[in-house]
């Protein structure tokens, strides 16, 4: 039942990378963010097996927006992994961690000029949004001197079926140039007479935390269909093919997953099946998956405080992690499992639910769930976190952020420090007529 990277030890203890969670919060203080190392290692390898197998020219763009902490996207660019990245930021982590311009695809809708600066200087992939955006970028590029790398995004108009929130891909969506209006063809002849811009790329992504495969095929399906109809009505040839990321991960036990390797050889079925009547060469497909390397590599492990016990209604158990710490239950209603750390092996007989320590309702983690009796002292376990957790996470009602632990087959080491009250105020300032 529990994945290779956890265990129970024989005080009963939850176990992350061979080492105890209640030394780790003992040692590192709570609420604290524990990764480890190995299974990012693992979902990589999965992910690029079941596409090797099946692929020759394909690449993995890891999406930082999931955790963009600096070790975690230092692991994987050791693993070969490029980035697709979203901001001036998150662009300077990919370089910092060593990633090759080359390997890294920006994406977002309200590109600034110094976001797309650094983009042109690095040769990275610009994933453009609007038409708008290509003038200013053939404007850039000129005054650089350089050639500008350019895909665009098109939305492609396929239904996820996800929260609204997460789901990207439908015409009415705020991304990309539309396809079934002409849009995105136009885009793409504009761009091709251009004196400073490289066409190399058709990107789309309708969406996350997706476990049905037939919107994927929808996805590929059409994205080629537009490739083709790009080569025929303006005569070039894209060779890189992005379809984005959205694979999802099981976050409820018996949850059924969609493995990569289906997902995969779905994908590439549909790519295959397209490409049979065009007379097209094999473009290199990419992929921009984020949840599905990170989110099921990380805890957050929270101490409880206090316990509120009532009759016939769920008990209440709030603990030092709320939705500061990881909104995504009170953002998207999303489940995390969650468990008693230092009780494993207890008999779940009470209905609790789990409280942040924030003056808002919403601040929860999980309702109605089946634990042990809990007491003050004990530790929370919140699983599958490391995408859209720590990277999500905000300093609301004056609460610092967690701290960030890796793990590795034993070891234990902090990849991001525990903020301070005076990190709180550091850029705070009091105006002249105050001081
Ligand atoms: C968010 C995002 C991803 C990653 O989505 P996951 O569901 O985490 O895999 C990939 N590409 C783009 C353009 C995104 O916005």
């Amino acid at each position: 039942m529990l994945k290779s990277h956890l265990g129970v030890n024989e005080d009963n203890e939850l176990t992350i990378g061979g080492v105890s969670t209640v030394e780790l919060a003992d040692r590192f203080g709570t609420p604290v963010y524990v990764t480890d190392e190995n299974k990012i290692r693992e979902n990589y390898h999965r992910f690029y097996e079941a596409f090797d197998k099946k692929w020759d020219d394909f690449a993995i763009w890891y999406a930082y927006k999931a955790n963009s902490n600096l070790a975690v996207c230092k692991v994987l660019q050791d693993e070969g992994c490029g980035a697709e990245v979203g901001s001036l930021c998150e662009l300077k982590i990919a370089l910092k961690v060593g990633t090759p311009g080359e390997q890294i695809i920006f994406n977002g809708n309200n590109k600034s000029e110094k976001e797309l600066e650094l983009c042109i200087k690095n040769k990275v992939l610009i994933n453009v949004d609007n038409l708008q955006e290509l003038e200013i970028i053939n404007r850039i590029a000129e005054e650089i001197g350089e050639n500008a790398r350019v895909g665009f995004r098109v939305n492609p108009d396929v239904e996820a079926p996800t929260h609204p929130h997460i789901s990207t891909g439908l015409r009415k969506s705020k991304f990309g140039l539309d396809v079934p209006s002409g849009k995105a063809i136009k885009a793409y002849k504009k761009a091709s007479k251009m004196d400073n811009i490289t066409v190399e790329g058709i990107h789309s992504h309708i969406g996350s935390q997706i476990l049905d495969p037939e919107p994927f095929m929808e996805q590929a399906r059409k994205t080629l269909e537009l490739r083709k109809k790009i080569r025929k009505e303006i005569g070039i040839e894209l060779k890189i093919v992005d379809l984005g990321g959205g694979l999802g991960i099981p976050y409820r036990p018996g949850e059924k997953e969609l493995p990569p390797e289906e997902f995969a050889s779905k994908i590439v079925s549909t790519v295959e099946e397209s490409l049979k009547d065009q007379e097209l060469s094999k473009p290199k497909l990419v992929f921009e998956p984020g949840r599905f390397i990170i989110a099921d590599t990380t805890l957050l492990l929270g101490r409880v405080g206090y316990v509120k016990e009532r009759k016939n209604i769920p008990h209440w158990v709030s603990i030092d992690a709320g939705m500061n710490a990881l909104i995504r239950p009170a953002l998207y209603d999303s489940y995390h499992h969650i468990e008693v750390a230092n009780k494993m092996n207890e008999e779940k007989t009470e209905s609790t639910n789990v409280a942040g320590p924030l003056c808002e309702s919403g601040d929860y983690l999980g309702k109605d769930r089946k634990l042990p009796p809990v007491e003050r002292g004990d530790l929370l376990a919140i699983y599958d976190v490391g995408a859209y957790g720590l990277s999500m996470a905000s300093q609301y009602v004056g609460n610092t952020r967690p701290c960030m632990v890796m793990v590795k087959s034993g070891k234990a080491d902090t990849v991001r420090e525990r903020e301070t009250c005076e990190d709180l105020t550091r850029l705070d300032k009091f105006p002249d007529w105050l001081k």
